[in-house]
């Protein structure tokens, strides 16, 4: 018999969850990470996640994020950590923007608790944007963040908590299916276990090169900004997290902030990135950058860029839909994949692990994950 019932490769902000509800069930669970628990090299830190229901990307996510708050909940009462803030979210564009059309849709096909705020509106309760006279919102009450970090820890902490064996700065080498199971190796060594688990992030081209989904690695820049007259108008008390999507269909988005008047508030590009490669990421964030970002605040949230306080940068995993890929491996059925986020995967975290521990002990799921199929056609 295999010394493990799973092995999860990647224990960053999917792995950990995986590891968690996997040993909460009792399996055998070995961890393997290349970094140490919490670190800044992937795609699940930098103090902040949005989080919200009216999904735009498309209304299929909504089942799936209504059982994730179950799961924030949870996870915030098992460990007693300050993890989920509901600040509410706006979602500010044209009428026929993606940011809000795509809100609207969801809001109404799930019947999601919604208002619809015109420019005056939005001015009138959040004096911070300055709207254009056709720009509408939508508020979402149940819209706020998650805190990534504090995320990965958590579930990390309940996983060997119930008995997994968590094991960091030991990258995987290679893995291999076997007629009765899987076999890792390591630098230190090879594991063999009967189903494997792999939540690579941003090292998916090299550890599932033949999955056949190509995915894209992109270099992404959190800023965080001193605004003009302090963090008053800032305070997650009174302003919410938002998206804010201009007439060209760039969105930017950003949150309240959280850590203070010293920490500043956040805000970056949702998808202006480079193609890149996490060995060799230009981690720098250059001048040209951060005026760029000065600039376009300039005419959405002019008080915000008040002092540059700092940046970082971050990883996209990204499917040519921006769908995610969650499944049984095509080849393999005792390994089970989850990659390709595509840069909204954070909010899923609790959820996708279930539906991780679900595919590797029984094949199967009950949650709807038809449209993170990897032999899905491509747009
Ligand atoms: C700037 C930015 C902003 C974002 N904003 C949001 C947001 O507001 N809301 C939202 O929902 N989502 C957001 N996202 C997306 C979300 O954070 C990601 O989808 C999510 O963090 C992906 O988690 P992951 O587990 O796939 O990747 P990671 O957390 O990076 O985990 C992958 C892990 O695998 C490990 N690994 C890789 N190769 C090996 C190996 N060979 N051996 C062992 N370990 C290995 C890595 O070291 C890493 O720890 C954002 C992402 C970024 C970068």
């Amino acid at each position: 018999m295999a010394a493990y019932d799973v092995i999860v490769v990647g224990l960053g902000g999917m792995g950990s969850s995986a590891a968690y509800h996997l040993a909460a069930r009792g399996r055998r669970v070995l961890g393997l990470e290349r970094f140490q628990t919490v670190h800044s090299r992937g795609s699940s830190h930098g103090g902040s996640r949005i989080i919200r229901q009216a999904y735009f990307e498309d209304p299929a996510y909504v089942p799936l994020l209504l059982r994730a708050y179950e799961l924030w909940e949870k996870l915030e009462r098992d460990t007693g950590r300050d993890i989920l803030s509901l600040t509410g979210g706006v979602f500010v564009g044209r009428p026929g923007s993606l940011t809000f059309a795509g809100s609207l849709r969801a809001a109404q096909e799930w019947g999601l608790p919604h208002e619809i705020l015109d420019a005056g509106e939005l001015r009138r309760r959040y004096p911070t944007f300055t709207p254009r006279p056709d720009d509408v919102a939508l508020f979402e009450a149940k819209a706020g963040l998650v805190r990534p970090e504090e995320t990965v820890a958590a579930h990390s902490r309940l996983a060997a908590r119930h008995g997994a064996d968590l094991r960091y700065e030991e990258p995987v080498l290679r893995w291999e299916a076997l007629p009765d199971g899987v076999r890792v190796t390591t630098a230190n060594g090879s594991y063999t276990a009967e189903r494997l688990v792999i939540c690579p992030g941003a090292w998916a081209p090299r550890l599932l090169p033949d999955l056949g989904v190509p995915i894209t690695i992109e270099r992404q820049v959190m800023y965080w900004f001193q605004p003009r007259d302090g963090v008053t108008a800032f305070e997650p008390e009174r302003h919410p997290i938002y998206i804010h999507e201009d007439g060209e269909g760039a969105q930017i988005y950003g949150f309240p902030a959280i850590d203070g008047p010293q920490g500043g508030a956040k805000v970056a590009f949702f998808r202006r990135g480079q193609v890149c490669d996490p060995e060799t990421i230009d981690r720098q964030v250059h001048a040209e950058e951060i005026q760029d970002m000065q600039d376009h605040l300039a005419g959405v949230l002019p008080t915000l860029p008040g002092r540059f306080l700092r940046a970082a940068t971050c990883l996209y995993s990204v499917t040519p839909d921006k769908h995610f890929v969650i499944a049984t491996h095509p080849e393999h059925p005792q390994v089970t994949v989850a990659c390709g986020f595509s840069g909204h995967g954070f909010k899923f975290v609790p959820v996708v692990g279930e539906i991780l521990a679900d595919l590797a002990t029984t094949g199967a799921t009950e949650h709807p994950i038809g449209l993170f199929d990897p032999r899905r056609e491509y747009a």
